[in-house]
């Protein structure tokens, strides 16, 4: 999963769970939902038939099943006896050791999270999606919290005809029955529970096939066939590359990817099928500033480190998170190149850094660290390892960790184990500097990354707090965007006209820290406007319209209709400065208003809302429409949202008394 915000461990539960792995094995689930009018259908029961092995003789067995309805619960065709007390089914039997039986029963669900139904109710998006990971899939499918036992899910679905079905695995087939469609999704290998998952909306899909056959499915909505390139952009590059720089072939049949409203993180890597945040959905303007790259290289290697090979327990979810951000980032040097790969592995080290000083770090098996360290920390011991021990162990230990553990679970000792093994010696004092002891080893950090990276060198030499005679220089020598970005943000008085002739970066830069515009840049800055980044645009349109009060009414007919990210960054503020600006349009302001009200409403994405409820604040204008508007996000399913919201009334209702 790869969080926008911070991540709670999703696997935290799984050690506390019983143990039933050590006498039941799943083997294969068949299920059949049926949705009717975008809601889990509750005039009907969904079928579900299980197959499972006893390892040691039992009297009874059960699968989590969070606030269901069951009848006719049978094993191998005869009704027996069952409890349900709202979060197990148990199924009572005297199950004999080396058999195995089949269990069938009929079940209603009624989901209150896992499983999200999204504007089914108004005019926004009808879509229905899921998300296992830290929400437990049992809460709309009988299965097991446990990540320990992995199980072939073929599922069924029924649904209106004019929505897509998707779901993990291959469409096996798809037959149309009065207006409403069956479909039949297939797996061949077994996951953990937590990995199910389904969409049902209206979309469009491209397909490519990798270099090595796998079909590569980019879903859309139907409106947005301009953004799939610039959305989808590397993809199949990607794909390609982590194939072969892992060594192991992609594990499943088909790869598939789905944007979805108001998802809960970035993304998710549920097996052959991640679900992204429409956010990502870009033109190729926003590719510039907010594009989908990592997002996608990360939830694709996941398919390999989490999918394929599971962690044990919460303590080892960093070979989860930190295998997938490491491959991220080598699939992304493969595209963006060393430079970018190497400050990324810096910006991580000091960010890991300053937690260690706050007094937050933690080892990198404690179950309660932070994503920061999970997945950056985790991904920074690959890396050291790597250096370590050189490409060719390190490749051959990753490819003997997969083989041994695929379909399976492992703790870091299994991988460690797999290392050593064609190392040749032992790593423990490796293991304790930089995965067992609480500091982040960021001294050893960095003296790795200068020894491998003559820009890196150049970007910590280069800085305006420590040397100050030549600092008035840097602007002007050919060194790294970054390290001029850098130079910007310390002193951006040493912006001069000439600096507008950098590239994108340093022209952003210039946006960020040069807010008081001096005469003589005016000029050079209001090219800014035309810049290739919704970023640059809504920080030079607001410091251009501050700075230059006398030229207002010329920024805001130049930039009238630009809308700006998902979150119409720059239209929102757009209509800010036009309201605040009494003589232009004046006719118009009613409206607008209007329009940014409207903004607050349930159709729109939750990043829109926010930044509409924050403006309204601003102003000092949230009126009868936006204080319910407020009301309602308080119910919905996003909890940053819900968070947002909360803390936003708290603070109107302070104001007020
Ligand atoms: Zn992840």
């Amino acid at each position: 999963m790869k969080n926008f915000f911070i991540i709670l461990c999703a696997c935290l539960a799984s050690v506390s769970v019983a143990q039933q792995t050590d006498y039941v094995d799943f083997k294969k689930v068949e299920a059949l939902i049926v949705f009717n009018q975008f809601q889990v259908d509750s005039t009907k029961y969904n079928s579900y038939d299980a197959k499972f092995d006893i390892l040691r003789s039992t009297d009874s067995i059960y699968l989590d099943a969070i606030n269901m309805k069951f009848i006719h619960v049978a094993i191998d065709g005869s009704e027996i006896n069952f409890s349900n007390d709202g979060k197990k089914l148990k199924i009572y039997h005297s199950f004999e050791k080396g058999k195995t039986y089949n269990l069938s029963f009929l079940f209603f669900a009624s989901p209150k999270k896992a499983m999200y139904f999204v504007g089914w109710e108004n005019e926004g998006r009808n879509q229905i999606w899921t998300q296992g990971q830290g929400k437990y899939t049992s809460n709309w499918l009988p299965s097991l919290d446990d990540t320990n036992d992995k199980i072939e899910f073929d599922l069924k679905f029924v649904a209106p005809k004019t929505y897509q079905v998707i779901s993990n695995g291959v469409l096996k087939s798809k037959s149309d029955n009065d207006g409403h469609v069956l479909w039949e999704y297939d797996m061949k290998h077994p996951m953990s529970s937590y990995l199910v998952a389904v969409v049902v909306g209206k979309y469009d899909k491209k397909t490519e096939t990798s270099k090595s056959g796998i079909p590569l499915e980019y879903y859309y909505y139907p409106e947005d066939s301009l953004k799939v390139e610039p959305t989808y952009r590397y993809s199949k590059q990607m794909f390609d590359f982590l194939e072969e720089e892992i060594g192991v072939a992609y594990p499943w049949q088909n790869y598939k990817q789905v944007p979805v409203h108001d998802f809960l993180y970035a993304g998710m890597e549920n097996t052959s099928l991640t679900i992204f945040s429409d956010a990502f959905v870009v033109d190729s303007i926003g590719f510039n500033d907010k594009n989908y790259v990592n997002v996608n290289a990360h939830e694709l290697a996941h398919q390999w480190f989490g999918d394929l090979v599971t962690a044990k327990s919460g303590a080892h979810h960093w070979l989860q998170e930190g295998f997938a951000t490491y491959y991220a980032l080598l699939a992304e040097k493969d595209v963006f190149g060393e430079n970018y790969f190497y400050f990324k592995l810096l910006e991580s080290s000091i960010d890991l850094g300053k937690q260690d000083i706050s007094g937050n770090g933690t080892s990198l098996l404690n179950p309660k660290s932070s994503s920061l360290t999970f997945y950056q920390r985790g991904a920074w011991v690959l890396h050291a390892l790597r250096t370590k021990v050189g490409d060719r162990v390190f490749r051959q230990a990753v490819i003997n960790y997969l083989e041994k553990y695929k379909f399976k679970n492992a703790e870091t000792s299994d991988f460690i184990k797999e290392v050593e093994r064609i190392y040749g010696r032992s790593l423990s004092s490796f293991v304790n500097l930089w995965i067992k002891q609480k500091d982040f080893p960021v001294d050893n950090a960095f003296d790795i990354l200068k020894q491998q990276s003559t820009y890196i060198n150049e970007f910590l030499m280069v800085d305006c707090q420590a040397k100050s005679s030549k600092c008035s220089e840097y602007l002007k020598y050919y060194v790294s965007d970054e390290a001029k970005a850098k130079i910007i943000s310390q002193v951006p008085e040493l912006v001069t006209p000439e600096t507008f002739n950098n590239g994108l970066k340093v022209r952003q830069a210039i946006s960020k820290y040069v807010r008081q515009i001096p005469v003589n840049l005016k000029e050079d800055y209001e090219s800014l406007l035309d810049d290739k980044s919704y970023i640059t645009i809504e920080n030079a349109l607001y410091n251009l319209w501050s700075s230059f009060p006398e030229d207002r009414s010329a920024y805001l007919f130049k930039t009238r209709d630009i809308v700006g990210f998902n979150d119409k960054n720059v239209r929102l503020l757009w209509i800010v400065l036009n309201l605040s600006t009494p003589f232009y349009k004046a006719d118009n302001k009613q409206a607008l208003f209007q329009e940014l009200i409207g903004y607050t409403g349930e159709k729109y994405n939750a990043d829109l809302r926010i930044k509409a409820f924050q403006y309204l604040k601003m102003i000092k204008s949230c009126n009868e429409d936006c204080m319910s508007n407020l009301e309602n996000a308080k119910s919905h399913h996003n909890w940053r949202l819900v968070k947002f919201a909360k803390q936003l009334s708290e603070e109107l209702e302070q104001k007020r008394n």
